[in-house]
């Protein structure tokens, strides 16, 4: 389970239906940085209808879309994966 399907069982299909935008606020699970992801409210619904999280949100930047599914920032995710950038 994702971090955005948890996040998605606390959004009512109301807002999922009437809301132009909703605002996502995932914490990065390892520095505890909340981040702030504004999306459109049918693509959220695309996803809980079963859509990949690149299809639902095409426009989503790579760093947004890690935190939503792996919990970890890009700051985070960079460090633990990168090669070489001397940290
Ligand atoms: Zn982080």
């Amino acid at each position: 389970m994702s971090v955005l399907d948890t996040i998605l069982e606390n959004i009512t299909d109301q807002v999922l239906d009437t809301g132009d935008t909703v605002v996502l606020k995932p914490v990065c699970f390892k520095c505890k940085t909340e981040k702030t992801i504004i999306v459109k409210a049918k693509e959220l619904r695309a996803y809980k209808n079963g859509a990949l999280i690149q299809r639902a949100f095409p426009n989503m930047s790579a760093d947004d879309r890690e935190i939503l599914t792996s919990g970890m920032c890009g700051g985070c995710f960079d460090q633990m994966f990168g090669c070489g950038n001397g940290i």
